[in-house]
């Protein structure tokens, strides 16, 4: 299986997997983007996959799916262009050889989804959309602190060596908040400078890795001291967990 993120916009990837001649895309917001590296590549695209309805993620779903013929699959509970597939969490598809199976993933979107696959012989892949950034998640646009705290930690039970295949461009700016709720955080600052380097290079800071979230990301670490005394600095009230998620959120909104 080859994974390639293709730049869409100015900080999206389009997610792609391919085995040589046969490919699936994730969250197309951009037709054109697709057609070059099938046409680059050589490949059919057989499979389209949404993970939400967000038209960065959606827009290039029709054109695609009319020009090559790939189906469309995307989440039970959102508007995404018909025809498609629906799927919610524990569903499990076959494409291209491959098992992906389908994680119920809301907070960033109502009806948000994730997909997981463990390719043989390659580390595990998640494709997470807006759900799950490299040192960041998805703004609650729709669903409630709870939820997404719910749903990081279904990710964050994943295997440690997991590629965690994010949809945005997010993480030298959400590093820098990183850094200043976890000041202390050796992992964070070297990742920084890792980060920094790869992007000196126009070269993608994903994926990341679920253990590697798990040592720099501040909202899978909420259950932590460190990061709860933090964030009771800028928000007394937050005691209890889905607060003290509720208020890393609202302060990394206004940071
Ligand atoms: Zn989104
Ligand atoms: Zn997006």
């Amino acid at each position: 299986m080859n994974l390639i993120p293709l730049p869409a916009f100015n900080d999206n990837y389009i997610w792609m997997l391919h085995d040589g001649q046969r490919a699936l895309v994730v969250d197309p917001g951009d037709a054109q983007v697709v057609f070059e590296a099938i046409k680059r590549l050589g490949v059919q695209l057989e499979a389209i996959l949404v993970t939400h309805h967000h038209h960065d993620h959606t827009g290039g779903v029709t054109e695609l799916r009319e020009a090559t013929g790939a189906q469309v699959f995307g989440p039970l509970l959102e508007q995404v262009p018909e025809p498609l597939m629906r799927l919610a969490g524990g569903d499990v598809i076959e494409l291209l050889g491959w098992r992906l199976q389908v994680i119920d993933v809301p907070g960033h979107t109502a009806g948000h989804i994730a997909f997981y696959t463990e390719p043989q012989g390659q580390y595990p892949l998640l494709l997470c959309g807006d759900t799950l950034f490299s040192a960041g998640s998805g703004r609650l646009f729709e669903g409630t602190p709870a939820q997404m705290l719910t749903s990081l930690g279904k990710l964050a039970a994943l295997p440690d060596n997991t590629r965690v295949c994010c949809a945005h461009e997010y993480t030298a700016s959400g590093l820098v908040f990183a850094h200043a709720v976890e000041p202390d955080n050796q992992d964070v600052v070297s990742h920084q400078a890792t980060v920094q380097t790869l992007r000196a290079q126009h070269l993608p800071s994903l994926p990341s890795s679920i253990g590697l979230e798990k040592a720099i990301n501040p909202f899978l670490r909420t259950h932590l001291p460190g990061v709860i005394r933090a964030v009771q600095q800028f928000d007394a009230t937050a005691q209890d967990p889905v607060r003290v998620f509720a208020a890393l959120r609202t302060w990394k909104n206004q940071f």
